[in-house]
Formats: C-alpha cells, structure tokens, sequence
C-alpha cells in the first residue's frame, strides 16, 4: 500500500483534468493562428483564463499564464529594482536580487514592526515591491496579508502575494486580500505541471522576463502550452472547499494520533493559523533523511520541510527562521493532505514513526537555540 502525503508538493492529477486534457491534445491549432484549429485552441485558453478567474474573484483580464509559480515570481523580482519579502518567502522571490528579508516571529508569522520599520528606511518607495506569501509551504501557516496589504496601501507601496498552497485549500479571494499581484500554481490543484499564474492588477507595472510576441499581453510571450493551461484551468473548476473540512478532520487526527502515540513528537505552529491540509513535526536525533527513506520503505509518501530542487534535503531553513535549534531543522518532516487520506492512513503512520523511533532514537536533545 502507497500513501501519499505530499500534495504541497504536487497534488495528484484529478480524473476529470486528466480526460479532458486528452481530449484537448487532439487540437493541433496555434491559439494564435487565425484558422479554425488556432480558434479552438484560443477559445479553450480563453475558458480556462475564465475558470481561474472565477476562482480567485479576478476578473478574466488580470489572468496572465505562466508556466508556473516560479515564473510568476520571476515577473515579480525581474519588474522591481528591491523587493520587501519575509524570509519565508520561496526561492523564486528570495533568490531574487536585492531582497530585503523581513523577519518572522516564533509562531511562524511575518513580523509586522519589523516589516514597518524596513518600510520607515525606504526611500524611492515606488521602486519596490512587498511580497509575503498567503500560506507557507512547509508549516501551512497562514499570513496576515490583508494586514500587510493595508500597510503597503498606506505606504503607497504595491504588494504581490505567493498563494500557491492557499489556492484550493482555503477561500482566496484577489480582491478582498487588495494585493497588486498574486501568484498561482496548477500543479498544486490536481492541474498538470507546467501551468501557473500570475494574477495582476495593473500590467504597466510589469516587466516581461522573456523577449517574444504578444501573447498574454506579453508579459509571457511564446506559445501557450495548451494543455497544461486546459488542465489549469479544468482543475480549477473542480475545486470543492467543503473537502477541506474533512481533510482537516484528517489532519487533525494524523497530529492526535502521532502524539498520542510519541509523546516526545514536536508539532511545528500547531497554535497558529494554519492551512487545513498540512502539518510538520520533528523527532529531535533523527534527520530528515532517515525518517523520510523509513517511512518511504513504509509506505508513506511524506517530505522533508525543505526539499531543494536537487532533491538533496537541506535543513529547513523556516525553521531556522522560526528561532529553532539546529537539530530541529535538521530533523523536520512535513505531512500535506488531500481528500484521498483517512483516519487509517493516520493509524498506521504514527505506527510507523513509533517504529522508525525505536530503531534510530539514541538520546534526548534541546528544542530552542
Ligand atoms: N511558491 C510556493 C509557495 C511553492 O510552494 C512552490 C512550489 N514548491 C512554488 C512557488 C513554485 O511552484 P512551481 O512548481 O509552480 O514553479
């Protein structure tokens, strides 16, 4: 039996995406060519720009297709001469040049005296963006952006949001959270890899990162991959947030079960505002590493908190953000549901780590630096 516990890190493909991708895979046409085929190809592009929209409470014009969130971030940090973001950001935003990191507190949120103080020390303010994602990736705790948007309004700075876990986990709504720009991903919403958005107020503030034709407003010039915007766009459409109080129902239990069962279990931010779908634990004195290849020869699918894109797992540097100790980054797995799991899967998993534990567990170590 496989268990998958990774939907942060790509939800499995949903049926219906993957049926009406096929079908879409027979239209040869360019969206851009002016024939029959290119009409079709353009109108599917144009539903899923509608779908995705009507997602988020956008309107279809701030749709602009990406290949991905990482793209999307990429307009962002390549349009601003300085980005403001938290030190929690993803590498797409933090990688960028000349970040401003703002700090985040002990319970995993940006710090808001510490973002206003950065903000006091600014001086051509029209020069920077504040970019702080709606939910992390690895602790699923959830920002206080509409406090964040607030405060960039007040500034007259613009605010762009990564809401990539967010999206089809909790309501996100484009207009009421009052960001200038929001990044999405299809990949993380049963889509096919390969699709993502960036959602925008106003486009004359950004710089494409790509030299091309004129296609989404060329922002992202090139031809759109037809398929995986259909699939993008189909994913959207299924998305159901009633689910995702049965997931946390889950959630909830995988986190009782694990404790009931290893008492010397640390759960990360369980008293903050988190996502429904995820949670991260360490067991202090066994690495990432070893955890995740045990449970994988288990059965169960899980992460480390910080898989970098060599798949070499890094210490989590969230954590780290967090004022944890060393050994604490070094030991953290994060678990992501999606309405497949259940109250078994939760069962045998804290089975599972009880016996990873007694086969690794030597001693006892601190849990704050
Ligand atoms: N932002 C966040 C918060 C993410 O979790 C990820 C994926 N791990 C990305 C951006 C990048 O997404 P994509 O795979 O679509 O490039």
């Amino acid at each position: 039996m496989r268990c998958y516990l990774d939907y942060n890190a790509s939800a499995p493909l949903l049926k219906e995406v993957k049926d009406y991708v096929l079908s879409v895979m027979e239209i040869e046409g360019n969206p851009s060519s002016i024939h029959k085929s290119g009409r079709e190809a353009k109108k599917i592009i144009e539903e899923s720009r509608e779908k995705v929209a009507t997602l988020i409470n956008a309107e279809k014009t701030n749709i602009i297709f990406t290949s991905g969130a990482t793209e999307a971030n990429n307009i962002i940090i390549n349009s601003f001469d300085n980005v403001i973001a938290s030190e929690i950001e993803h590498d797409s935003i933090l990688n960028g040049k000349n970040v401003i990191k703002v700090k985040v507190t002990s319970d995993g949120y940006v710090d808001l005296t510490d973002l206003n103080n950065i903000i006091k020390k600014v001086k051509d303010k029209s020069k920077y963006v504040i970019s702080v994602m709606l939910a992390n990736n690895e602790t699923g705790i959830i920002q206080p952006v509409d406090k964040i948007s607030k405060i960039a309004k007040d500034n007259d700075m613009l605010f762009h949001t990564d809401a990539v876990q967010a999206i089809g986990r909790v309501s996100t709504d484009f207009n009421k959270i009052g960001c200038d720009f929001l990044t999405m991903s299809s990949h993380k919403i049963g889509g096919l890899k390969g699709a993502g958005a960036l959602v925008v107020k106003n486009k004359n503030k950004l710089r494409s990162c790509l030299i091309g034709g004129s296609q989404e407003y060329s922002l992202r010039p090139g031809t759109e991959a037809l398929t995986a915007i259909a699939g993008f766009g189909m994913a959207a459409s299924r998305i159901n947030l009633t689910d995702m109080k049965n997931v946390e129902k889950v959630r909830n239990f995988f986190e009782k079960e694990l404790l009931n069962e290893n008492k010397d279990i640390l759960l990360i931010g369980n008293k903050s505002k988190r996502l429904p779908n995820t949670f991260m634990f360490c067991i202090p004195g066994i690495t990432s590493n070893n955890i995740l290849i045990a449970l994988d020869i288990e059965g169960f699918e899980a992460s480390a908190g910080s898989a970098c894109s060599s798949g070499k797992i890094e210490p989590s540097r969230i954590l780290k953000a967090m004022g944890f100790s060393k050994n604490i980054l070094n030991s953290s797995i994060r678990v992501s549901l999606g309405p497949y799991n259940n109250y078994e899967q939760a069962k045998s998993f804290s089975e599972a780590i009880k016996n990873i534990k007694k086969r690794f567990l030597k001693k006892k170590h601190d849990i704050f630096r």
